[in-house]
């Protein structure tokens, strides 16, 4: 019908509408085609909303990394984002009314506690941004307006693990949601806990190739479905070319944490050994103060290193990150290639000088996201910027 139609439709018609290419029942791609159309044209007979419409709202290739973080991280639904930061403000202005509260950790990743510090005020949403050394006298700071706790763990940069059966014990008893960003620990853990809204960044170890900005939000069913509400307006939907790359970037996923976490574990126990770092922060070593902690609740320890090189040699965490020439100097992490960046730049500016020294971030501390690089390869591009084979 169409194809006959075709032959009278002038050129800029045609170009417009391109020729269809159909499959004959069961000559299956191996490979979900990637669904760019922004728009769908309804099926007469099934309610309008069933069906896919308007790529803003629903689109399947973004459907189908849904429904793989979900299965993956055995939550019931899951909505992705344009970014990380797009999950995280999505969920507090979805979960949070004007009049209410939360509380969080000073320890969050830098834009989230911004955004929480910042811009929730202006909505009459109030927060206690509290010390992870404080935890214990979490209760005390719940008021009747009290609504969520959110958290992270590891958290990032420096590493501190946070007690998850404690949080969990004190949201169920005052019937308080429970939020986490397990962005550093990755997509197969802590499943083993009864946290209501799981966030992710999947720029990092989800994608892992570091060419897609994403996020997305793991839980119930009616939780997922308040969010995805919010999210209709505030916009930030997920491009069906950046899901299709994410959910490619999937097959690799586990493999490549592994293999990421091994060699981040060799280079915590190398850089421990050197003179000229003062400390080291890795779930993994005995010498982290929560490693009993982070052995109880995770299956592996990470692919991220923080680390402070001692003051006395002068060799500051910037100098340190140009010297470098096999490990980048770049913001992020969970890449294939091994990233590193001066934390205080990066983390610090918004926190009192107090808050910084107790946190360890200063101009001597630094995060190491570990690659796929051969080990041996990043040893000796750390040892020459330490100035130890030169
Ligand atoms: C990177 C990161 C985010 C933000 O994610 P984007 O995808 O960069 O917007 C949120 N939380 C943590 C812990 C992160 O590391």
């Amino acid at each position: 019908m169409k194809e006959d139609k075709r032959r009278n439709w002038h050129l800029n018609t045609r170009l417009n509408h391109p020729v269809e290419t159909e499959l004959h029942e069961g000559n299956k791609p191996l490979l979900q085609p990637v669904y760019n159309s922004a728009k769908f044209s309804p099926a007469e007979g099934i309610p309008l909303w069933d069906q896919y419409i308007y790529s803003r709202v629903s689109n399947p290739t973004v459907r189908q990394l849904e429904l793989t973080l979900a299965e993956l991280q055995e939550q019931e639904d899951c909505i992705v984002f344009a970014s990380g930061i797009a999950a995280l403000s999505t969920t507090f202005l979805s979960v949070l009314k004007s009049g209410e509260h939360m509380l969080t950790f000073r320890e969050l990743y830098k834009p989230g506690r911004m955004f929480i510090k910042d811009y929730l005020k202006r909505f009459n949403i109030s927060a206690s941004v509290i010390s992870m050394k404080d935890i214990n006298q979490l209760e005390s700071f719940i008021t009747p307006s009290t609504r969520l706790i959110h958290f992270e763990s590891p958290t990032n940069p420096n590493l501190e693990i946070t007690d998850i059966d404690f949080l969990v014990k004190v949201a169920r008893k005052h019937n308080l949601i429970l939020s986490m960003d397990g962005t550093f620990a990755g997509l197969h853990q802590h499943h083993q806990f009864d946290i209501d809204i799981m966030i992710q960044s999947l720029t990092k170890f989800a994608n892992g190739h570091g060419d897609v900005i994403a996020g997305a939000i793991s839980g119930k069913k009616d939780i997922i479905a308040s969010i995805r509400d919010m999210s209709l307006y505030l916009g930030a939907s997920l491009d069906p070319q950046a899901a299709y790359l994410i959910t490619r970037g999937l097959k690799t996923y586990q493999l490549r944490y592994n293999r990421q976490c091994e060699t981040a574990l060799k280079i915590a126990q190398f850089l421990s050994e050197q003179k000229a770092v003062r400390r080291v922060l890795y779930p993994g070593l005995e010498s982290h103060p929560q490693h009993k902690l982070a052995l109880k609740q995770m299956k592996d320890m990470g692919a991220v290193v923080s680390f402070e090189l001692d003051a006395g040699s002068k060799l500051t965490a910037e100098k340190f990150c140009h010297r470098l020439k096999l490990i980048q100097f770049a913001a992020s992490l969970g890449s294939t290639e091994s990233i590193i960046c001066p934390t205080n730049i990066f983390f610090g500016q918004d926190l009192s000088e107090d808050d910084r020294r107790e946190m360890g971030i200063n101009d001597y501390s630094l995060r190491l996201s570990v690659g796929l690089e051969e080990f041996v390869d990043l040893v000796d591009d750390l040892k020459a910027a330490l100035n130890l084979t030169l």
